[in-house]
């Protein structure tokens, strides 16, 4: 039981103001465990004035100086990447075979690309008679989810301290654990206080109060669709720059030509990778109405080879949903699907019966869905793919694009020609062609209610930057 009872403000462990705490559920025990503080307004305030106070120096140091940060921060999480994954593999139920890497993994090489990138990123220009600067947007509030807790973490704060920004993180509530060794090693960095203060507590309180803090000049928001809206409405008021990564419900295209058993097999990996807690999921596999039969029996057989049990195990690929209350509402949506007609290929909503403990549900498979029924068209965060059928490929674009969502996708083809012609009819945000692996460091985000803005790599950290001319005289000829 990990008891955490101050919060990291002004480069201090401080005692909160609100005085009530947060349990943390084992996903796989259901035992609490761990305990953090429910902060709120008063320590929202004081986490802002901190950062606030500490910009004026931060925003001046050296790209170089900060990329020494970035570097020390990145060696403190790999020297902790262990306890970190085992961390998050009981917050968040993935398997711990996939956490390290995964989980834990991809901050670490965040924090490193960052540390490379402020050091070679062009931070001025020449327009005409004009000096264009690229500057810090202020303080920046990040507000992250649950479902890949740190990674989602460092692509905002590697990205925001590299900019110069300093930073108020306000992780999820769910899966908090990580973010506070994260300010461990970030203190041990050396990094200077206010410069990153982490405030945990629930989005209506603490979240809300650091999106509404007129000395906020930014937010930086990846969660749900919903939440991203109430988001934008708030921060309105104040005119503050807001970027949000938010749900998906992405198509994998799967072409006639194309390598059937193994567009296949990609698309249920792509669709089931941590529980089907991904916003990137790939939830709705689009095959030719004439190999559907064949398609159909492809899944299943894959499917039913997915290993669901303990993430502490070897044998599991798939681990338990987050909480109970993902539980029920994935199970919710496997009874829709029944109801509106969907064929069950493998799966349904019953919790499979030999795990008792944890919030386990069984990959579920459904074949013969509907574009416009509700599986085919929210956002379920569960492991459960939809398999549609299309008659030509101008049908196909309209169905992949047929929902609010534009985050990811893929295309499978006979050659990665024909799969880029289809993908650049996607309006989505990420395309793989072929099986083309995600990329940590390619630009990440989404078209339409999928979100504004983007993370990973220098568009990442361009998100935080402000642009700023000088204009000049020009120099006298000489006489
Ligand atoms: P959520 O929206 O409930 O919460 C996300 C974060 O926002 C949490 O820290 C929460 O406390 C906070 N929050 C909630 N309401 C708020 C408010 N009114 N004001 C300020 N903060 C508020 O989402 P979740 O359940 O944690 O995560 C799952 C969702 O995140 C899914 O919809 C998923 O698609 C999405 N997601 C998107 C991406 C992406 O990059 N596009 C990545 C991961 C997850």
């Amino acid at each position: 039981m990990i008891n955490r009872d101050k919060l990291y403000i002004n480069g201090q462990w401080t005692s909160p103001s609100g005085r009530k705490t947060i349990d943390v559920i084992n996903a796989s025990t259901e035992e609490v465990m761990g305990r953090i503080p429910e902060g709120d307004e008063k320590d929202a305030a004081a986490a802002v004035a901190a950062a606030r106070a500490a910009f004026d120096s931060w925003s001046q140091t050296t790209p170089a100086a900060r990329a020494g940060y970035l570097q020390k921060i990145k060696d403190g999480l790999k020297a902790r990447s262990d306890e970190l994954a085992q961390l998050i593999a009981g917050e968040v139920g993935m398997p711990l075979k996939l956490a390290g890497p995964i989980q834990v993994g991809s901050p670490i090489a965040n924090f490193g690309y960052y540390a490379k990138l402020v050091t070679q990123f062009e931070w001025e220009e020449t327009s005409g008679n004009s000096r264009v600067l690229r500057e810090p947007v202020g303080v920046a509030v990040c507000i992250t989810p649950w479902n890949y807790p740190l990674h989602q973490i460092a692509a905002k704060v590697a990205a925001a301290l590299a900019a110069g920004c300093t930073v108020v993180l306000k992780p999820s509530e769910v899966a908090p654990l990580n973010a506070f060794v994260l300010a461990e090693v970030i203190d041990a960095a050396g990094v200077p206080a206010g410069v990153f203060n982490l405030v945990s507590g629930t989005g209506q309180v603490v979240g809300e109060a650091l999106v509404r803090d007129p000395d906020v000049d930014m937010i930086s928001f990846t969660g749900s669709t919903r939440a991203g809206k109430r988001i934008s409405e708030v921060a309105a008021a104040s005119v503050k720059r807001v970027a949000l990564e938010l749900g998906g419900k992405s198509a994998a295209v799967i072409l006639d030509d194309a390598d059937l058993p193994a567009a296949i097999k990609g698309t249920v990996n792509a669709c089931f990778l941590n529980s089907g807690q991904t916003c990137s999921a790939h939830t709705r596999m689009l095959v030719p109405e004439s190999r559907y039969e064949e398609a159909a029996k492809i899944a299943a057989d894959i499917g039913r080879s997915f290993t669901v049990g303990d993430p502490m195990g070897a044998q599991a690929k798939l681990g338990p949903l987050v909480s109970q209350a993902q539980r029920e509402r994935v199970q919710a949506y496997i009874r829709k699907g029944l109801e509106e007609g969907a064929q069950v290929l493998c799966g349904g909503p019953d919790a499979p019966p030999d795990l008792p403990k944890g919030y386990y549900v069984q990959p579920t498979i459904f074949g013969r869905v509907q574009p416009d029924s509700t599986i085919a068209q929210e956002e379920i965060f569960g492991p459960v793919l939809s398999i549609l059928t299309y008659k030509d490929e101008d049908e196909a674009v309209r169905i992949a694009n047929g929902t609010p969502y534009g985050l990811a996708g893929a295309v499978w083809a006979g050659s990665d020609e024909r799969a880029m012609q289809l993908a650049r009819r996607l309006r989505t945000g990420q395309v793989d062609i072929n099986g083309g692996n995600f990329n940590l460091f390619a630009p990440f985000g989404g078209y339409k209610q999928s979100g504004r803005g983007r993370e990973m790599g220098p568009w990442g950290m361009e998100e935080f930057l402000e642009y700023k001319s000088l204009q000049f005289k020009p120099a006298k000829p000489a006489a």
